[in-house]
């Protein structure tokens, strides 16, 4: 399948599932606008492996998910650069563990501005062009979190069950503009967004990283085994094939059972 004269943004791809997913939108020869933080120079040779690697063209936005005006402008850029936003992933993303009584204010804020409000900025940024082509694809990433909580996630949970909620309102708004909109739901992917919280737990409880993975795979999923960022790339580029043109409004769970249960 190609996606040879495509342009995809992804969010947050200097890292852990969207750099799988920009990795797999450019094997499969869609140009690319990286997005997420990160030192400087390793971006930059991140970039320019993914063009020579696969022969793309690859460009970087440093906004910051959390402001509406930076998510505006790298769309923006991205059109009079590139030509087009013709796929979306919105998949930066954040986290933080905490009981309710305790959440920090300023941490639900972060929270829901990069893993709710941002979907919504850069989908109302990116669909005008999406419809006057004719062709668009937006793929969410959402988690296991956007279907079921856990506890001390409140501020994550509520981000991801209403991005789940956003995607099928985009799905239904764009259903006869060629454009699709549907939310990928990771259970455990070992990135550097959950190495922090097996850390973390491994502390707290005076356990080995490894006795942490085990406890968290065994405790969520029937499946004792992650998920990889290639897998999750995988089934981004399937959602831009023309073979999922009738799939909208779906939240497809990788997730090793998760939610079977
Ligand atoms: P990660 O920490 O490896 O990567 C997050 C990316 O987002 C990085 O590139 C980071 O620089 C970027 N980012 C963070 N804040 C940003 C901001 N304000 N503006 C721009 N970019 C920003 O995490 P990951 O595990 O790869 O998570 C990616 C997405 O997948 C998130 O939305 C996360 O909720 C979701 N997810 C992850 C898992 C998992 O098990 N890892 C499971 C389900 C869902």
């Amino acid at each position: 399948m190609s996606l040879k004269g495509k342009v995809a943004l992804v969010t947050g791809s200097t890292s852990g599932i969207g750099l799988g997913i920009a990795r797999a939108l450019a094997g499969a020869g869609s140009d690319l606008v990286l997005n997420g933080f990160g030192d400087a120079a390793q971006i930059e040779a991140l970039r320019s492996g993914l063009e020579t690697e696969f022969g793309i063209r690859a460009r970087y936005s440093a906004a910051d998910m959390s402001k509406p005006a930076a998510i505006a402008a790298t769309v923006a850029e991205a059109q009079a650069a590139l030509g087009a936003v013709d796929v979306l992933v919105n998949n930066a993303g954040i986290q933080h563990v905490a009981n309710i009584e305790d959440f920090p204010e300023e941490k639900w804020d972060a929270i829901i501005a990069i893993n709710l409000s941002a979907v919504f900025h850069a989908s109302k940024a990116a669909i005008p062009g999406m419809k006057a082509r004719g062709w668009g694809r937006i793929v969410n990433i959402a988690s296991a979190h956007g279907l079921v909580a856990s506890g001390q996630k409140s501020a994550y949970v509520a981000a991801k069950h209403a991005v789940v909620g956003l995607t099928k309102v985009a799905a239904i708004e764009l259903a006869n503009h060629g454009v699709t909109a549907n939310a990928i739901c990771p259970g455990w992917v070992l990135t550097p967004l959950v190495q922090r919280q097996l850390e973390a737990r491994a502390q707290a409880e005076g356990i080995s990283v490894d006795a942490a993975k085990r406890a968290f795979l065994s405790e969520k999923q029937p499946m004792a085994q992650f998920s990889t960022p290639e897998d999750i790339g995988a089934l981004a580029v399937f959602l831009c094939s023309d073979n999922a043109k009738t799939i909208t409004g779906a939240a497809l769970s990788v997730d090793g059972g998760w939610v079977a249960q």
